[in-house]
């Protein structure tokens, strides 16, 4: 099927914003990346089923992203569709139980629920993006991270839907098998304590202050750009490797925090790729370690 066609059948069938050639430097926190051939943000779930079964149908590779806050899209852009989850959010509490559709804001959801009384979701505010995200992604901070608090899981397969529970999800560091299998997180169940909304609240607020003193701030980023390897700091060894405050074109490590690439304005995706290479090749020759990135790479350089 063409472009075209798919993009009439989209528009007839599924509520929401259909784009094409749309380009993912609007829909990324680093505000880099070239056009998607298409742009698809279901505004509920039987249009998420029917965009995805469409695109199936026309064989186009397909990448469900959330807010895009842990992805740098390439120069040239990404061939097939991206499937945005960001409108499909909702959540409710159900006694000690918090069910969330996979679009809710993750940070939002650690705010409601301290205020709410509950605890267990505290060391996600400021953590940006969706709560699908963050199961993909396994997100976390302050030694503490989603698989910590999820009961279950219910995902898109490639026969129907799935649940899956804590210990099916095959979470690891930064990791989980709705990533690595490229499954569709739809919904999360997850399981918190009762505690005063006053010291969740407060625990939030110590949260964010450790964020704001810790990270930079209005500067677009990805957030931590390499993963940490084992038992130390990326941003650390990047730091004492001199690497702060290095540029390639728009693209810094950033002087408050070495681990963030950020876009100091007018950034493209090969100065930031650039950038990281020579922070690896730096890191590599004075630790001898290789770092890895965190942040997903995805797409494709301009033919
Ligand atoms: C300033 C800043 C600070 C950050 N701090 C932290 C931090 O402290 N800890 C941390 O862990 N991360 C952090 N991040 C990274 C990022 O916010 C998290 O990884 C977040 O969970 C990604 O959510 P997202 O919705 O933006 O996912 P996206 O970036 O859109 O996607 C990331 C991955 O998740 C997959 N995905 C997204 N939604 C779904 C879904 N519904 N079903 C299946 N797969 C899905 C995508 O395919 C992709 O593989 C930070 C980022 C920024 C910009």
């Amino acid at each position: 099927m063409l472009l075209e066609q798919v993009l009439t059948r989209l528009r007839s069938m599924v509520r929401g914003d259909v784009r094409s050639s749309e380009p993912m430097s609007r829909h990324t926190s680093f505000r880099v990346g070239g056009p998607a051939d298409l742009y698809v943000r279901p505004a509920d779930l039987p249009s998420l089923v029917a965009a995805l079964d469409i695109l199936a149908g026309a064989g186009l590779p397909v990448l469900v992203v959330g807010l895009g806050t842990n992805l740098l899209v390439r120069d040239g852009g990404i061939r097939g569709a991206v499937v945005s989850t960001a409108l499909l959010g909702g959540w409710h509490l159900e006694g000690d139980r918090l069910v969330a559709r996979c679009g809710s804001a993750l940070s939002g959801l650690a705010r409601a629920t301290a205020r709410a009384g509950w605890s267990g979701l505290e060391f996600a505010a400021g953590i940006p993006g969706t709560l699908g995200g963050a199961v993909a992604m396994n997100a976390g901070a302050h030694g503490a991270c989603l698989a910590d608090v999820l009961e279950r899981v219910t995902v898109l397969g490639d026969s129907g839907p799935l649940t899956l529970g804590r210990d099916e999800a095959g979470f690891a560091y930064r990791d989980s098998r709705v990533r690595r299998e490229k499954l569709v997180v739809t919904e999360a169940v997850l399981r918190l304590r009762p505690t005063s909304p006053a010291q969740a609240e407060e625990r939030i607020r110590q949260v964010l202050r450790v964020r704001a003193e810790s990270q930079p701030r209005g500067v677009p980023s990805a957030g931590s750009f390499f993963r940490n390897p084992p038992r130390m700091a990326a941003g650390a060894l990047i730091e004492q490797a001199g690497c702060k405050g290095m540029r390639v074109g728009g693209a810094e490590v950033s002087p408050v925090h070495a681990n963030f690439l950020v876009n100091r304005g007018g950034a493209s995706a090969r100065d930031v790729l650039t950038l990281a290479a020579r922070v690896r090749e730096r890191v590599a020759e004075r630790f001898g370690i290789w770092l890895e990135p965190e942040v997903e790479v995805v797409g494709e350089d301009p033919s």
